[in-house]
């Protein structure tokens, strides 16, 4: 037997770091916790990968991107896990678990026991040999999941550079547009194969999706859409020389990367725990349906609170905010509620940048001008606002789309909302917050029997007087919109 903590945390990525960060906040006893990772590096903020850490110039390299940085708190270096008494045990694959047991067996055969474990392995990414294609190891073709992924796509750039190569990608989501806007930062032009119709299938829509397919046109990227790569032609040295695609036809490749999707890591806990639509089912409490194991981030199926149904959300706000959860739900049970969380998701490109709050179901309705590089999205479903897109946006109208996003209020009229555009969300934030105000506002309904007829008057007058400005700002910030975009 080897040895023995309180807490375990399996898996050393970004659901780790916060959830030791909040381990450390509550004061947690030294020795008490544990991380083990099979990664050589203490936990770090993977969306780095795609982008800083792929810039031709100033690129972003550890230690600089450490979890927490990503949310303005402090940089965990591994110093920073001795100095709060916490083992980090690095290089290190647990290979078996036996959940009743309470016990993990380790790549070097130590049996590490735990009182809570918190299963926080993330997920991997789906390789081309899943899809029937073989020989997808070679010095060229690069998948992008972890920091040694990263190292070898920086060097296998360096060496396409350096013949004037080219590059394909293959798979036209987040990770096929990132690595396609680094290679042409990096002046490597890009080929990108992917079978749907435009980019970003899942979230865009054809309109959302055209503005970035010119916008990566003009820099060089081509596209090969509605089509499927079918294998490789390779030189003696077993360098990839060519994608063959479906059609037969061939494209010259120096650099293939390859981001075709990922699959949740539960193999360690099939069968010993209840899995849903492919990942670790979980309650409000971040409890799998063993109470002393808990899960977190990319690897979990949890209950969508606003939605009444469960989901699998692999970003990276969500693996933060699920592992604080946890750690609040095991070091103070009594007081936690269960996990209310708004789908959130980001990405960054070349010098653009958008932000998604909510669901993308139901009907789309425009607005801005693309042309000015600021526009957006609404998704209005069952007469009511459930999500909302914007491309370069500033901080406050994010966090107004993140607002309307959550209280998803009704849209009498559709061809208002598609008027307004991004003014709807602004004049929203003007209103009462609902989040708090359905509680406070159950108080209130409450005080409202001991409240004098004069204090009535005057909150009826004060509405008013609110919903005037409303509307006033609604009509300013629409015809100032329209300046702007
Ligand atoms: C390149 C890239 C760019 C991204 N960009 C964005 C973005 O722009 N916006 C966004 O919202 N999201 C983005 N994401 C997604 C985001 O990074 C993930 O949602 C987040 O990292 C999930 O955190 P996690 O801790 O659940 O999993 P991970 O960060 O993947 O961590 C899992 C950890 O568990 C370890 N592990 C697994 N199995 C074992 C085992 N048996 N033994 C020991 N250790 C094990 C792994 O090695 C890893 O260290 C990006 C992801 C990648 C790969």
């Amino acid at each position: 037997m080897g040895r023995s903590f309180q807490v375990v945390i399996l898996g050393g990525g970004t659901a780790a770091g916060y959830a030791a960060l909040e381990f450390v906040k509550n004061d947690y006893n030294h020795g008490d916790l544990c991380i083990i990772s099979e990664e050589s590096v203490a936990p770090y903020e993977r969306p780095a990968l795609s982008k800083g850490f792929l810039l031709p110039e100033g690129a972003a390299r550890l230690p600089s991107f450490h979890t927490c940085v990503g949310t303005g708190n402090e940089r965990q270096l591994t110093k920073w896990y001795k100095d709060h008494g916490i083992e980090l045990i690095l290089d290190t694959r647990v290979v078996a678990a036996d959940v009743k047991g309470h016990t993990l067996r380790t790549s070097s055969q130590e049996t590490i026991a735990f009182r809570t474990l918190i299963i926080a392995t993330g997920a991997r990414v789906l390789r081309l040999e899943e899809f029937g294609i073989t020989g997808s190891v070679a010095p060229n073709i690069c998948y992008l999941r972890s920091v040694q992924d990263a190292n070898k796509l920086v060097e296998a750039m360096a060496a396409c550079k350096s013949i004037g190569g080219s590059a394909v990608v293959i798979g036209g989501g987040y990770i096929g547009m990132e690595c396609a806007a680094a290679l042409i930062g990096n002046r490597i032009p890009v080929t990108m194969v992917f079978p749907e119709s435009h980019i970003m299938a899942r979230l865009f829509t054809p309109e959302i999706a055209a503005f970035y397919e010119q916008y990566y046109e003009k820099r060089g990227v081509t596209f090969k859409k509605g089509t499927v790569m079918s294998g490789f032609e390779r030189n003696d040295q077993g360098k990839v020389e060519a994608v063959v695609l479906k059609d037969g036809s061939r494209l010259p490749a120096d650099l293939v990367v390859v981001g075709v999707g990922i699959r949740p890591n539960v193999s360690l806990f099939e069968g010993q725990l209840t899995l849903e639509k492919g990942g670790i089912k979980v309650n409000g409490k971040m409890q799998t349906s063993n109470s002393s194991v808990y899960a977190v981030g990319d690897v979990v199926s949890f209950p969508l609170r606003m939605y009444g149904e469960m989901r699998k959300l692999e970003h990276v706000d969500h693996a933060r905010k699920s592992a604080a959860h946890a750690v609040q739900a095991i070091l103070c049970p009594e007081k936690i509620e269960d996990y209310n969380y708004m789908p959130y998701f980001y990405s960054r490109v070349f010098t653009l940048s958008w932000q998604f709050f909510g669901d993308n179901v139901g009907s789309c309705i425009h607005y801005g001008v693309q042309s000015s590089g600021k526009f957006g999205a609404y998704w209005i479903n069952k007469g009511k606002l459930v999500g909302a897109f914007l491309e370069g946006g500033s901080k406050d109208e994010y966090a107004a789309l993140a607002r309307v996003a959550r209280d998803r209020p009704e849209v009498p009229d559709v061809n208002l909302l598609e008027d307004q555009g991004l003014g709807f969300a602004m004049a929203h934030t003007m209103e009462p917050d609902s989040a708090s105000s359905s509680f406070k506002g159950s108080i209130q309904a409450g005080n409202m029997l001991l409240e004098k007829p004069a204090m009535i008057v005057f909150q009826a007058a004060t509405g008013i007087a609110v919903a005037a400005a409303i509307a006033g700002f609604v009509y300013w910030y629409g015809s100032r919109r329209r300046r702007l975009l």
